[in-house]
Order: structure tokens, then sequence, then C-alpha cells
């Protein structure tokens, strides 16, 4: 799989070897990183021992016993993808002779085999992390080897997956051994000092000279001197670069604003929502948080999904796709709708919950009410160990990374991804075939790169929002799979920039919206080339005859469609079921660069918060 220079940013590493006291550098470190999401943190120094806490640095600082002795550490804010927030599960881990160390940010995707294999071998864990086989990996090596290094490389040998780690042996307490693959690794160079950490963010304020590890990369750095190679042991010639002072800009990645690094994210969010979830040669899914509720979604009748906000039009888009792919009746809630409500299920109904944070008030009293009823309850949620995750009976993980932009984006489009693939893993147990699973599947796996392709292009769209920037009302339409499409293009449009937007079904066009349209009033036409497009496109004329600009989205090829439209927005063929994973994206990006272009705050617009935890 090809991974993109920008990743997900889960959790933060920050090591440190040099003259100076390392306990105090990995803090201040752990605080500048905090920003990239964080549910526990803590620290290892050889000599002086290993020091966790579940909650924020400033819990860490407290459950230390002051500065610790040592001239080397490493340290790790995580941002939980396997296991619960909770203080053994926090990093750094070790082997099983506590002689090695490491913190990693990634996942180890074939974790399970490998902990079974360790477990028949004799090795007992202590936490659910997958990044605690990995250390007992490198731990064996070691016993055997006695080479930092190369014990390192043989174990990353053994894991698929991604990683970004930092190593210490007990009995090397001035070594580090760092490596990447897909995961980032920056080491601020000093003159027999090193700062190792996820970003640049916390070595600027050391030293502005700063070196990024490349996938398939290691580095091994002591005060005495520091060298890079690749996986084969050759060494490399890396020189640093010197990087902004501006945290701020190091933490938004270069980019100015959350929003748009979020964007950008999006294809290796794709990656990693579908990463080790994918069984090609069974044209099946393999979610891991469901295997106990496979009986009861092979008997479920019908679903009802709820969600508030974008995860509600995730939910539309569920849906359509479980329908489609299972034949089971799906029913689509809003959470605030849902939980206040006399409502009239049936026998065999499944609840299925979507929500970013797993915070969401209405959506967590849906579930509650649920089961309330003895309804078995379905969790979609990016943040790990979120209330919502702990309630309901099974799960599946986004594993999108923290979203620290308020108007959600990326996370978004990872919760339509796992839609498609429980609608996958539903229609495999439920009669769907081998041969249209992996169709289906190939199809999933190809979107990362079409993403791209989108996000490439996106000056025309910024161009787009500039020409259109004096309008103050919106339409959005579209059909089928694109209704929530127009439903999300539209709300983003509000939260970020301000603009009237109303998404509508363009069936419903004739029944009322139409008569607003007048040449001040544009719309945005989501119509790529599938079953809906003939039927959008005389929706597109009727507007058209009443002098309303149109944008379209559409598919790339489909020229015809310029001589109809004022602007055309292209996006890359893919199934019909799959396009709203597509079709979002130049939308967030029309959002994002109306709301930049109106002077506004796109990160945090007024009245809005990240999490809905209240009624
Ligand atoms: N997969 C690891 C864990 O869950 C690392 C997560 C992270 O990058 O913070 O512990």
């Amino acid at each position: 799989m090809a991974y993109s220079v920008l990743t997900e940013n889960m959790c933060g590493i920050v090591a440190y070897t040099g003259n100076k006291p390392a306990s105090p550098i990995l803090i201040d470190g752990l605080r500048v990183l905090e920003y990239r999401g964080y549910d526990s943190a803590g620290i290892y120094v050889p000599g002086s021992g290993c020091y966790k806490a579940v909650g924020s640095v400033q819990d860490l600082v407290k459950a230390l016993p002051g500065m610790l002795p040592g001239h080397a550490g490493i340290g790790h804010t995580r941002w939980a993808t396997h296991g619960q927030p909770s203080t053994v599960n926090a990093h750094p881990h070790h082997d099983r002779a506590k002689a090695v160390w490491l913190v990693h940010n990634g996942i180890i995707e074939n974790y399970t085999e490998l902990r079974e294999r360790l477990a028949r071998e004799g090795h007992t864990f202590v936490s659910d992390t997958d990044t605690e086989v990995l250390a007992h990996l490198v731990g064996d090596a070691y016993e055997r080897i006695h080479d930092l290094p190369a014990a390192v490389v043989e174990a990353l040998a053994l894991v698929d997956g991604t990683y970004g780690i930092a190593v210490m042996a007990e009995d090397m307490p001035d070594t580090i051994v760092t490596a990447r693959f897909g995961s980032p690794i920056a080491i601020g160079i000093k003159e027999g000092e090193y700062i190792i950490a996820s970003d640049a963010a916390p070595i600027v304020r050391h030293t502005r000279d700063v070196l990024y590890l490349k996938d398939g990369e290691y580095a091994v750095l002591s005060p005495e001197g520091y060298g890079v190679f690749s996986f084969k042991h050759e060494v490399l010639n890396r020189a640093p670069e010197t990087v902004s002072y501006n945290i701020e800009d190091v933490q938004k990645g270069g980019h100015p604003h959350f929003m748009l690094k979020e964007i950008l994210e999006i294809p290796t969010v794709l990656e990693n929502t579908a990463r080790g979830r994918i069984v090609m040669r069974e044209g099946n899914a393999k979610l891991g948080g469901l295997t106990d509720a496979a009986d009861i979604l092979r008997e479920t009748k019908c679903m009802i999904i709820v969600g508030c906000g974008s995860a509600y039009y995730a939910g539309m888009v569920g849906k359509l796709l479980i329908e489609d792919l299972t034949g089971i009746p799906v029913q689509v809630e809003v959470g605030s709708e849902f939980r206040n409500r006399p409502i009239v299920t049936k026998e065999g109904t499944t609840l299925v919950a979507v929500s970013q944070s797993g915070e969401t008030a209405d959506t967590l009293g849906s579930v509650r009410e649920a089961k309330r009823r003895g309804i078995p309850t379905i969790g979609i949620v990016n943040v790990v160990g979120s209330t919502i995750a702990r309630e309901t009976d099974v799960g599946i993980y986004n594993h999108a990374g923290p979203e620290i932009g308020v108007a959600s984006t990326k996370a978004f489009l990872s919760q339509l991804e796992v839609l498609a693939l429980f609608a996958l893993y539903l229609g495999r147990l439920r009669g769907l075939t081998q041969a249209r699973g992996a169709e289906f599947a190939m199809e999933i796996l190809r979107l990362p790169e079409k993403a791209r392709t989108i996000l490439s292009r996106r000056e025309k769209i910024r161009r787009l929002a500039g020409e259109y920037l004096g309008y103050d009302d919106f339409l959005y339409i579209g059909r089928g799979y694109n209704l929530p499409t127009a439903y999300e293009g539209a709300l983003k449009l509000k939260e970020v920039s301000y603009v009237h937007a109303e998404g509508y079904g363009a069936g419903e066009m004739k029944h009322g919206p139409i008569a607003m349209i007048d040449e001040v009033f544009p719309t945005v036409a989501i119509m790529p080339s599938d079953s809906t497009y003939a039927k959008m496109r005389s929706n597109v004329e009727e507007i058209r005859a009443r002098n309303g600009p149109v944008i379209a989205v559409a598919t790339e090829g489909n020229t015809a469609i310029q001589d109809l439209v004022d602007d055309v927005i292209y996006i890359p063929d893919t199934k019909e079921c799959l396009t709203p994973i597509l079709a979002n994206i130049p939308l967030q990006l029309f959002a994002y660069y109306t709301g930049i272009m109106r002077g506004l705050n796109v990160d945090r617009p007024r009245n809005l918060a990240k999490s809905v935890t209240v009624e």
C-alpha cells in the first residue's frame, strides 16, 4: 500500500539523548504534542524507571517523583487505537525481560497473530495494545543478538502496519533507536544532543536543524553521534533541513488551518480505516470488534442507525449501503428525535450509533434507550474508550486519528468508509457472493488514490470559491447516494462560512425550493454519472431555465455537462454506492475556502463545540 507524506496524527512521541536531564525535556515536548490528541501519557528514563498516567501530561507530571536522574529517555502521549485508555495500556511498553522499552505511534495490523504466536512461546502480556507485541519482538531479538538497531529491524520485519517508534535498552542508557514506516519521525540535531519527536513542534525550541526520517529508515543516536540507515542497514547520507520557529505552523503541518490539514489527510485516513480490514480472497471485511455479534447480525431483521449532524448524514449513506448489499431494511434517526419519542421497534432490531467523539449526548441517550429495550447496539466511533464505545455491545473504530477542526471532515469520510466495510461484512454474512464482495472491496481500496486526485486539484476549487463569494444563499441538490452529500455539503458551508445553504433532494425541487431560484441563488448539483444522472440533469435544466447559476460535481470524462452548467468540479469514477466518499471532498474544500475568504476562523466556528455532550 502507498503512504502519503501526510499521516494522521495519532499520539506523539518524544525522545532525548544528550547532556541535559532528560525528563523535563520529555515532559515539555509531550506538552507541545498534546494538540495531537491524547488520552494518557508516559515516559521512561533508563535507570530511573517508567511513569505513566491516564489523562493529560499534567497528570503524568503529578505521577512523577520530581526530576528524574538520567540524560536520555523516551516519552509518549497516546491516542488509543488498540485497548482502552488506561495506565497499563499507556506507553512506553517493555519486553518480557524489561530490558527493552519503546514508544509507538501507529497501528500494528497483524498484532493478533503475533501475540498468539508469542503467547504459545510462553510470553505473557500486561496490556491490550498492539504496541506491546512489538516490544516483545524487539526484546526477543535483543536477547539473542545483543545489537539494538539490528534487533529493532529484525522485529519490524515481522510486523505489518504503520509505525514511528523510539526504542531504548536498559543496558545502553544513552542510545536511542528510532524507525519509521507510515508515521512521522523528526530528529532535531544539536552538537551531542538529539531530540526526536512526531513532528518538529517540540524540537524547534531546541534547534531548527531537523531531519525527517522516511519510510523504511531508522536512526541510531547517542551523545557520541548519529547515523541514518535503511532497513537493509545501508548507511544513508541525510542532511537536516532548517524549519520554521513557529510552533503553530509546525502543528498545522505547515498548513494555515487544521481544517485544511485534516482534509488533506483524507487519503491517509481512508487507508487507515480500511487497514487490515479487507480480506480480498474472501471478498469480505474483517471487523474484529464485531466478532461477538456475528450470530445476532446474521439474524437481524432491521436496523436503526442513529447519529447527529454529519454523523446522521453518514448514517443516511449507511442505510443505502446496507439495504443494497444485504436487503435488511434500515431506518436512520437523528439522536435528539430518537431518544425523545416512543419508538416502535420490531423483534430482531439492531441499533448502530455513529459518533466521532463517542460522547455525543443524544446519540449516547439513544444507545441507552435501545439497551433498556433489549436492542443490541453497535458503535461506530473514532475515539477509543469513549462512552459510546464502552456502552455499546460491540463496535468498529474509525482509526481516523484525532480531529481538531470543529466541523468534521476526515472523520466524516472515515464514517462513510466504515459503513461501507460494515455493509460488506453484513452482506457476506447474508448471501452476498464472494465475487461481488471482492469487487466492492477492491473499489474501497482504490478510494485513497482517487481522493488524492481530487485534492491535487484544490486550486481550482479555491478559485471557484472566490468567484462565488458574493452570493449569500446556496442550494445543494442530489439524489440517491448523494442526497446525503447535498445535506452534508450545505451543512459544511453553513458551519464554516455562515453562508445560508440548503440541502435538498433534487426530486423535491418542484415541490417548493425552485421558487427561490434566480440569478443570485446558485445551486451545487452533485451529479456523478450513475443511475440518478438523467434525472439530475433534468433538474439542472430546470434551474438553468430560471437563470440560477449551477456548479456541478460530476464524473471525470463527462464533458457534455460543461455546456449545461456554469462550473464543473470533477471527481474520479467509482461505484455508485461509494461516490459520496469522493463527492464530499470538493464540497469540504469549497466550504473551507469560502470560510477563509470571508475572514473566518474555520477551525473554530462561532457557537459550535467539537463534541456536543449536552442535549
Ligand atoms: N496503536 C497504539 C496504541 O493503541 C499506538 C496508538 C498511538 O499512536 O497513540 O497504543
